[in-house]
């Protein structure tokens, strides 16, 4: 029988990345907007308890096993920022485009650029689990000093692929999930969830 997981996050683009990435498995996951359910506060300093905070609440509300990432650019001469505040990082009325717009100011001068995207991926039973699951992944690059590339979301246009020189934004979506911080956590999820549903 398919277990019904559920899927904390309304993200589509990190929708579409996650269920690519666990279409082989024996489950069947739902988004939880289409439940109707909200968002989560995000009140932590690490992505870990965020994750884990976003799959309670998920699980709590819908009955549901459940699956939540947390995830952010961190820039080495940022001392880790955006980070947690990667979303919101221009603050109040935000969106990516402003958030790119604000980091390559801060970093107009800088010579260091290096940055890594990382992704923490809980899976809980349910919201009282005492065991849950957890996977990361952290993919290395560099801010460019200007946007290139269509795809991806967020940070993609600015942040430069160490291993093919190309912009997140630039690569095919099935490279990026080959590649990213989000597809490397989900292969190790994956690998952990075989043991527990594909007996
Ligand atoms: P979350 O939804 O709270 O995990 O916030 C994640 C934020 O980090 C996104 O809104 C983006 O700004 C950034 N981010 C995380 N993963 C990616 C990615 O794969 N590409 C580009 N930006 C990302």
């Amino acid at each position: 029988m398919m277990q019904k997981i559920i899927l904390s996050t309304n993200n589509e683009k990190k929708l579409s990345e996650i269920e690519t990435l666990l279409h082989d498995l024996p489950i069947q996951t739902i988004a939880q907007s289409k439940l109707n359910i909200g968002q989560a506060e995000e009140p932590f300093g690490t992505f870990i308890e965020n994750a884990l905070t976003k799959a309670r609440f998920a699980s709590k509300a819908s009955n549901l096993p459940a699956i939540a990432d947390d995830s952010g650019l961190c820039v080495d001469v940022l001392n880790g920022k955006p980070g947690i505040l990667s979303a919101r990082f221009s603050g109040e009325g935000g969106n990516d485009k402003k958030n790119n717009i604000k980091l390559l100011e801060l970093l107009k001068n800088e010579k260091n650029r290096r940055a890594h995207y990382y992704c923490a991926i809980v899976f809980i039973t349910s919201c009282d689990d005492p065991q849950p699951i957890i996977a990361e992944g952290i993919w290395q690059g560099e801010i460019l000093s200007s946007p290139r590339g269509k795809n991806g979301f967020g940070y993609d246009p600015i942040f430069m692929d160490f291993k093919t020189d190309l912009s997140a934004a630039e690569l095919d979506f099935n490279l990026k999930n080959k590649i990213s911080h989000r597809g490397q956590a989900l292969q190790k999820l994956k690998h952990k969830l075989r043991i527990l549903y594909d007996k």
